[in-house]
């Protein structure tokens, strides 16, 4: 397999005994369907350590935003969507293997930018009450008590472009 941005031959590794395909020559790297699931969390021994071992071939590329083919079935192009409801982080998706490409960085992005279970409840009782997405103007919610609430901020403003939840 190549890397679908720069060409280079894909290097497999294990990860807790999971295998992916990094690119060495700008940090990106590829998973087979679901594969993904295992590294997400930072809370994960096998997410932190991916994401180590990404950094240190991190690379920006000036074509990062350009489409590419499926390193694993080459003349499928990959689709380009958000990975969560809150719209942070866009990925690419092959429609054929359902295989994930993440460039430089993004891994890392997606474990910052992953909510807690707490979380994950507040914001769906709050976009249960609202009705609706929130935005950043909402006015804070009176059952979050005051410690969280900077963080929910941030929550909230992440959410701003939610449509649907489910
Ligand atoms: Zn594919």
């Amino acid at each position: 397999m190549k890397c679908p941005r720069t060409g280079t031959v894909l290097k497999t590794i294990k990860v807790g005994g999971i295998k992916v395909e990094v690119s060495e020559s700008c940090g990106g790297v590829f998973f087979d369907n679901f594969e993904l699931d295992n590294f997400k969390s930072s809370k994960d021994p096998r997410g932190n350590a991916l994401v180590n071992h990404l950094k240190q071939f991190s690379k920006s590329l000036p074509n990062e935003r350009e489409r590419i083919s499926c390193p694993k079935c080459s003349d499928t192009v990959m689709m380009r969507r958000y990975y969560s409801p809150l719209k942070v982080i866009e990925i690419d998706e092959c429609p054929g293997c359902a295989g994930i490409w993440l460039d430089t960085g993004e891994l890392e992005k997606m474990q910052d930018n992953e909510l807690s279970e707490r979380e994950l409840a507040l914001l769906r009782a709050y976009m249960v009450e609202k009705n609706t997405a929130p935005t950043i103007d909402s006015p804070k919610h009176r059952f979050m008590p005051t410690q969280e609430s900077s963080r929910m901020e941030k929550v909230l403003e992440l959410a701003m472009n939610v449509v649907r939840w489910y």
